[in-house]
């Protein structure tokens, strides 16, 4: 394992924290009601907990893994229990296809159950004696006339004719279908991604339809998801990817508070049987991105809205005392939840609050998409285990945070790897026209995004063109535009009388390029002037009119991504600064160089020497 090169320091740690006193997680105290361990989510805590006492519906919108179906749990731990229901379904003696549907108190089916078995039980016993005894009596019969064959063929045919006829008491017994005894919450059924028969209950297929052999129709009928969820809550994640006829029998099941269970497949013996409508009186708790709105049957989805909540979740949080403290709680909730790994001391908590940071991508804020940061204290914890470490520490949560990254951070390491192999990265010397930019996959990832310029005379003779592919072009027309307008302004060169040419050395798909416009700028002034660029720098920011660097986004990860590909400076907006959070690994492994002015990018990026000083003396004068 690589040494650790810097732990935080003990000042450090205590901030992080939000200055709680504790030595490990075993000492945080964790709220006993679920609703109270939510973290960030004030807005949808408080329109649960007021839906579970007017019993409304509720829709929460917003990014995966920030808490949905926790409320949605929460919501049933809320909901009286004395309610509960349990559901039975009895043969039908008038209509063998229309099972009858009874409800009894939760715990009082399971007694009605047994004692129909008890009541078949005895007369079954009362049958066997009875036949038992008349075999006795044939067969001795028989032997005293000395005709004992008759007598074992006359007892064989009283077996064979005894089946049909007694009536099987088994058949008249109850099933039951919902069974809530010794329930302490009121149901929660998560019915995400479910089939129709997963939702609305089926009836099973029969192969023996008749001879005796078959099983009654009652017997086979199963109950679905919407009424395992009376009285309680059905929380469905990604509504909007049900069918449309699956959302309609939701919404009729949710105004009539019953519905009918059939069997599902057409073709099935269960299609022709049909139970009388099944109580399913739940809260619906729907849920999913934005996307699910618009997929969202209407009418369902104003069922919501004209009888319930609608709640957008928070992404991220501010980062407060309080709210730190909070993570800090978080993470023993999640150690708790897990049962097997063990606490974390408290520096391996602050770093796990420097990654909520981190990964808030937000300044002053703390990410609220806490299913990620569970992953990484469960990852953390697991090689903790593996060690037979009493405690997880910092280290362990270090090493998890490598194995617990995100799809996109995994693409941009095998993306820097793939480049390395072709050798597109050039981590020294210096280049005309060339640039190490820095971007981000997705919102999580950086990588290094090399950027060439070439400067030629006008092909046209009006004006001069900026020749940039694909997405690229987009970016860097405005990029140019700005740098041109100080070039103009401050080098005296007119450069609508040439083609610059730009390119993404190797683009790659899905690279979010608006932070590249300095690199731009820098690798066309490099062209223009002939002045080579330093490779071992990366940069990025944002370039105004006026030569300013402007703050971007994802600015840690992308110096992370300079540090991986070996970079020795990088320069970065003055007005990210704050946004830096590197891990205790990273810190410390390069120069990291803030700017706020296009001069500066030059100085730090253009190679020292009489034409630097003379540009960087032109620019200044005009621009002080
Ligand atoms: P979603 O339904 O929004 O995708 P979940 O509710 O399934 O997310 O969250 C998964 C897990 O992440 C939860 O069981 C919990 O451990 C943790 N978690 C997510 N959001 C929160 C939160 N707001 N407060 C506390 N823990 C959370």
């Amino acid at each position: 394992m690589k040494e650790i090169s810097r732990e935080i320091s003990e000042t450090e740690v205590d901030e992080l924290v939000g200055h709680l006193d504790f030595k490990t997680t075993a000492e945080i105290e964790i709220p006993e009601r679920l609703v109270d361990q939510v973290i960030g989510q004030d807005d949808a805590v408080e329109a649960i907990k007021k839906a579970a006492v007017q019993k409304r519906h509720v829709m929460l919108i917003g990014s995966p893994g920030t808490g949905k179906s926790m409320l949605a749990k929460a919501m049933a731990e809320l909901l009286p229990k004395e309610e509960l229901e349990d559901i039975l379904v009895y043969p039908n003696l008038e209509d063998p296809n229309q099972p009858r549907i009874r409800t009894v108190p939760a715990g009082k089916g399971k007694e009605i159950v047994d004692s129909y078995k008890q009541e078949a039980m005895k007369k079954s016993q009362a049958r066997n004696f009875f036949l038992f005894t008349l075999f006795i009596f044939i067969i001795g019969y028989s032997a005293i006339r000395g005709e004992i064959i008759w007598g074992i063929i006359a007892a064989a045919m009283l077996f064979l004719v005894s089946r049909y006829i007694f009536p099987k008491e088994e058949k008249n017994i109850p099933k039951l279908l919902v069974n809530n005894k010794d329930k302490e919450t009121a149901p929660y059924e998560d019915a995400t991604g479910a089939h129709a028969g997963a939702l609305f209950g089926d009836v099973r297929h029969d192969p023996f339809q008749s001879g005796g052999l078959e099983t009654p129709p009652h017997e086979r009928v199963e109950a679905g998801a919407i009424h395992r969820a009376h009285k309680g809550v059905l929380f469905i994640d990604e509504t909007n990817t049900l069918t449309i006829e699956s959302q309609q029998k939701i919404l009729t099941a949710m105004q009539e508070k019953k519905f009918p269970i059939t069997g599902q497949s057409e073709r099935s013996s269960g299609a022709m049987v049909r139970t009388e409508p099944v109580p399913c009186d739940f809260i619906l708790v729907a849920a999913g991105n934005l996307d699910a709105l618009t997929g969202m049957h209407p009418a369902l989805r104003s069922r919501i809205e004209g009888y319930g909540y609608e709640i957008y979740m928070n992404d991220t949080m501010k980062d407060t005392v309080e709210n730190r403290r909070k993570l800090v709680r978080f993470v023993a909730q999640e150690v708790i939840k897990d049962g097997k790994i063990p606490h974390f001391d408290r520096n391996a908590v602050a770093e796990i609050i420097k990654e909520a940071k981190r990964r808030a991508g937000r300044r002053n804020h703390l990410t609220l998409r806490l299913r990620e940061l569970g992953g990484l204290v469960r990852t953390a914890g697991d090689i903790a285990k593996s060690e037979n470490s009493d405690l997880v520490r910092v280290e362990h949560v270090l090493r998890a945070k490598k194995i617990a990254k995100t799809i996109e951070e995994q693409l941009a390491d095998k993306y820097i790897e793939r480049r390395r192999d072709y050798r597109l990265f050039i981590t020294e010397g210096e280049e005309v026209g060339r640039v190490n930019g820095l971007a981000v996959i997705g919102e999580t990832a950086g990588v290094v995004l090399p950027i060439m310029a070439e400067v030629t005379p006008s092909l046209s003779k009006e004006e001069g063109r900026v020749i940039a592919t694909g997405r690229l072009q987009e970016i860097a027309r405005e990029a140019v535009m700005n740098v041109s307008a100080i070039i103009k302004k401050y080098i005296g060169k007119n450069i609508s009388e040439k083609d610059v040419h730009i390119q993404f050395v190797g683009t790659y798909e899905g690279v979010e390029g608006d932070s590249a416009s300095i690199s731009i700028a820098t690798a066309v002034i490099s062209a223009i002037e002939n002045i080579p660029v330093y490779q071992s720098v990366a940069m990025t920011g944002s370039l105004s009119v006026k030569g300013e660097v402007l703050p971007v986004g994802g600015v840690t990860q992308k110096i992370e991504a300079a540090i991986q590909a070996g970079m020795k400076r990088v320069i970065i907006p003055k007005d990210n600064l704050d946004d830096v959070l590197l891990d205790a690994e990273s810190s410390g492994r390069i120069e990291i160089i803030p700017v706020s002015r296009i001069d500066e990018v030059l100085e730090y990026s253009l190679r020292d020497g009489e034409d630097k000083d003379r540009l960087l003396d032109r620019l200044r004068e005009l621009m002080d």
